[in-house]
């Protein structure tokens, strides 16, 4: 019997669980360990809320969980109630699955200021992040500034642009649903530092700006190269810059409410007193490689909120080698020495979609064989993890507990809402345990 542990229960983590049990059928055994009480990582707290589609994916991760072979043990924390090198001596092999949940810094004078915010802590805030819920986003002011130009800042425009009713049939957290329906913003601006070119989003979410009722977009066509530029993009690129041109070749602003994009502006200082007042960028210059330089000239944008949308890093775990560079652990092709290997985003770092998890999940575990084909060992596996946990007194929440608290929160879901979540630890607690308290 082979013993396989996997920390972090996201899409990563998951579909290396689901190679494990087609890889290793009955000879295998699966522990997916998540700190939080409940499974599935970034579909639950970073797939958008207004994405339920993308979130159904949980129903194949169901499906894995509830297989002989694989627990999910949540609640148990890796480098704090059990060590890497604990791990290592129970399991043939470590799989670190855990994800890329710190923003990556700004850093220019200023990003400490009250009212600049990563995406991390802002979309775990709507999602009702137990990390995040007690967030308090200052959407009391006219203008927010969101920096980046990828998929999350086009989420982060969205969410912020929605009308109360547009969140119907989302799992949005009541606490940001009602923060965001006394909203006074008018306009959100999206900065790219380099030119639409060079913009990381994807068509889908570009379209779903312009479907926004009460949100304008503007974006300046003198922002554009030649149009026969565009015939050399990826066709993906190529569409989401279509979609821009489409954007800039409207002049007309009916909506109460503007989403500008502000390309080649490169942030350099945020300022204000005692709360973020504006944002200072250097105008830049992009060469035909994609390259960016400063010009040296610089303005400013008042600004009442600036959430920060320019990637995340996986947090590093004391005794595993750590990548300062690229933000994940140091890794081979997903070894990071023997018996010790990582996955998805703390493999290769934040880019990819949910499905780009399985391949790498199959991937891990075609390796894992291989290194382990020579050798037998006599790991104890789940039963050793089960006695270290009971001798420190963790209480592990398991799969049928996730399915009680999974319960729980359709229950107090609002009308046609999937779900209202549990935003506190203490409270998923309880419900795994069956207490009404948390309802
Ligand atoms: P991303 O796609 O890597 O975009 C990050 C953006 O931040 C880039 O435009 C980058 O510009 C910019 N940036 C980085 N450092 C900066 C700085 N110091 N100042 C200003 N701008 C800076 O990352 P993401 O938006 O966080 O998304 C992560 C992954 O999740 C992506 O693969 C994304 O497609 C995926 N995702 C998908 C969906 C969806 O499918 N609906 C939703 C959300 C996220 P440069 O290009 O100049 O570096």
């Amino acid at each position: 019997m082979r013993h396989i542990a996997i920390v972090g229960s996201g899409p990563a983590g998951y579909y290396t669980a689901e190679a494990c049990t087609k890889t290793f059928g009955e000879n295998a055994r699966v522990d997916i360990i998540d700190r939080m009480p409940v499974p599935f990582g970034l579909i639950r707290t970073g797939v958008a809320p207004d994405h339920q589609s993308i979130k159904a994916v949980s129903q194949r991760y169901d499906a894995v969980s509830l297989g002989d072979n694989v627990r999910f043990i949540g609640n148990v924390s890796i480098g704090q109630d059990v060590s890497i090198a604990e791990l290592l001596s129970l399991y043939d092999a470590v799989v670190l699955a855990t994800g890329a949940p710190n923003d990556r810094t700004l850093d220019v004078p200023g990003d400490d200021l009250p009212g600049v915010i990563g995406s991390a802590a802002f979309v775990g805030w709507y999602n009702g992040h137990p990390d995040h819920a007690t967030l308090s986003p200052p959407l009391n002011g006219d203008h927010a500034v969101i920096l980046g130009n990828g998929n999350v800042a086009l989420d982060v425009a969205r969410i912020l642009a929605k009308t109360p009713e547009e969140f119907a049939g989302s799992d949005i957290a009541r606490h940001a649903l009602d923060v965001l329906a006394q909203s006074s913003l008018t306009h959100i601006t999206i900065i790219g530092r380099r030119g639409p070119h060079q913009i990381a989003m994807t068509p889908k979410e570009l379209e779903e700006l312009e479907r926004l009722e009460r949100a304008d977009m503007q974006v300046s066509a003198s922002d554009f190269p030649p149009v026969a530029e565009d015939a050399a993009l990826e066709p993906g690129l190529r569409k989401s810059v279509g979609l821009l041109r489409t954007f800039a070749g409207r002049d007309t602003v009916n909506k109460p409410m503007r989403v500008t994009f502000d390309f080649f502006a490169m942030p350099v200082a945020v300022e204000g007193e005692g709360k973020v007042e504006r944002l200072i960028v250097e105008q830049t210059q992009v060469d035909e490689d994609g390259h960016l330089a400063g010009t040296g000239e610089q303005y400013a944008i008042e600004a009442d909120m600036i959430i920060s949308c320019i990637g995340y890093r996986t947090p590093p775990i004391e005794g595993v080698p750590y990548d300062v560079d690229h933000g994940r652990f140091a890794n081979q092709d997903g070894r990071i020495e023997p018996g010790l290997y990582c996955v998805g985003w703390a493999r290769r770092g934040p880019t990819g979609t949910i499905g780009t998890n399985r391949p790498d999940g199959y991937d891990i575990v075609e390796r894992i064989a291989s290194d382990l084909a020579s050798g037998v060992t006599d790991r104890s596996g789940d039963s050793g993890l089960d006695a270290l946990l009971n001798e420190r007194g963790v209480a592990p929440v398991y799969f049928s507990d996730w399915q009680r608290i999974d319960a729980a929160e359709r229950d107090r879901a609002r009308d046609g809402a999937p779900r209202e979540k549990f935003t506190t630890v203490e409270d998923m607690l309880a419900a795994a345990h069956g207490e009404d308290a948390a309802r």
